[in-house]
């Protein structure tokens, strides 16, 4: 899976829409402080279903949304897609039986956010899993975000266990691990129910 383009709507200061092509080899990202570099790298990670507001340098996921500036009005919605080239076919199934991906993720104000996949509305859920299940996912450490480096030198043991499963590509399977429980409680549960009504019919 390759990102080759990243389009921006109303996203931070990204007020117009704006794309930005990702050639193959490395792209780098030049320009003066608060020019808005970061917030290119946001805005891939949001894309890809981060859901911490803080981690968009935000109090409420509301705020990724362009806030206005002394000529232009507050904007109602922000969106992102980002366009991936699987010709090499390496996207998880159900993603895997087109040459081309578009992942678009639009919130609107107090409406919330929807994702959509080659223009089907998707799960939150199954974005996050595309790109966790390809180890790129909105927590990758392929983005490497400031300070985070310092952070990893002092990381205890287990935080930097997590980006070394993020980097093997499993941390997916925490997800679905998590959903299986709580599947099988649900099941435990129904369970001593029909318990119930089979004793009260005794
Ligand atoms: P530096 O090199 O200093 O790290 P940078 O190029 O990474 O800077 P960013 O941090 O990406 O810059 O961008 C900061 C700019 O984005 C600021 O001017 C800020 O006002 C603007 N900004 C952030 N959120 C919004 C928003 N919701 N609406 C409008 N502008 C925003």
């Amino acid at each position: 899976m390759r990102f080759s383009k990243l389009r921006l709507n109303g996203f931070k200061s990204f007020v117009d829409p704006t794309d930005l092509i990702i050639s193959d080899g490395l792209t780098g990202v030049v320009g003066p402080n608060g020019c808005g570099k970061s917030n290119l790298l946001e805005a891939l990670r949001w894309v890809m279903g981060e859901n911490r507001p803080k981690a968009m340098r935000g109090g409420g996921m509301e705020d990724v949304i362009f806030a206005g500036a002394s000529a232009r009005a507050a904007r109602n919605f922000a969106e992102v897609s980002l366009q991936i080239d699987n010709t090499d076919r390496l996207a998880p199934s159900g993603f895997n039986d087109a040459d081309q991906l578009d992942i678009v993720r639009r919130i609107t104000r107090d409406v919330g956010s929807a994702y959509k996949a080659n223009g089907k509305d998707t799960r939150a859920r199954d974005v996050q899993m595309l790109f966790a299940d390809a180890s790129t996912g909105a927590h990758s450490p392929s983005l490497v975000r400031q300070g985070q480096i310092s952070e990893l030198i002092n990381a205890k043991p287990k935080a930097r266990r997590r980006i070394l499963e993020e980097a093997a590509g499993i941390s997916g399977l925490y997800q679905r691990r998590h959903e299986a429980e709580l599947k099988l409680k649900n099941t435990e549960q129904n369970l001593l129910r029909v318990d119930d009504v089979i004793e009260q019919l005794a």
